[in-house]
């Protein structure tokens, strides 16, 4: 058998500052669904997806936090052994990309030294207050990825999970 059949799994963890959008994204991407009414929370848990590319399948962990991002306490257990992270951003919010330069950097010496990061901006369906221009050249820089969403209107949400997904080292 090779590994196209066998998905390769794969955690994800999603960051950044509480009702940017994190729960959101996630419940749009695995589930196909908006609800403005959205819990803080989907739990202390995962959902899974499958991602498929030509050569092999990957099976995400997506890690979602259970709302403790609000008191700035999220234990580095959540992202411990993470492959990949979604620090995510409001667009409208100019705070909110303060604050994820912050998860980055919590991240940087806390997580896994490989750990692959993208930088979500999400809520492009309201005003655009962040520059998008400062963000890319910190990604350019950090040699991050960068993608703009709206997990309402599902606007480049599967782009912003695959974009990053695809970077995921295999070993075929
Ligand atoms: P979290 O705390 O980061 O998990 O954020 P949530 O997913 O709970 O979302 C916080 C609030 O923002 C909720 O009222 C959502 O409905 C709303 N929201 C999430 N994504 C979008 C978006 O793309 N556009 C707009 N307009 N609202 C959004
Ligand atoms: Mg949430």
């Amino acid at each position: 058998m090779t590994s196209k059949n066998i998905p390769i799994p794969k955690k994800l963890v999603l960051l950044g500052e509480s009702s940017v959008g994190k729960t959101s994204l996630v419940l749009r991407y695995v589930n196909h669904f908006f609800d403005s009414r959205t819990e803080p929370t989907i739990g202390a848990t995962y959902l899974t997806k499958t991602i498929d590319f030509p050569k092999y399948s990957l099976r995400l962990q997506i890690w979602d936090t259970a709302g403790q991002e609000r008191y700035h306490s999220l234990a580095p257990l959540y992202y411990r052994g993470a492959h990949g992270a979604l620090v995510v951003y409001d667009v409208e919010n100019l705070d909110s990309w303060e604050r994820a330069k912050e998860w980055v950097k919590e991240l940087k010496s806390n997580g896994d030294p490989n750990i692959l990061i993208d930088i979500i901006g999400n809520k492009t369906d309201l005003d655009i207050r962040v520059d998008p221009v400062e963000v890319a050249s910190y990604c350019e820089e950090n040699g991050f990825g960068f993608t703009e969403t709206s997990a309402k209107t599902d606007s480049n949400v599967d782009e912003a999970f695959s974009n990053l997904a695809k970077k995921f080292k295999v070993d075929l």
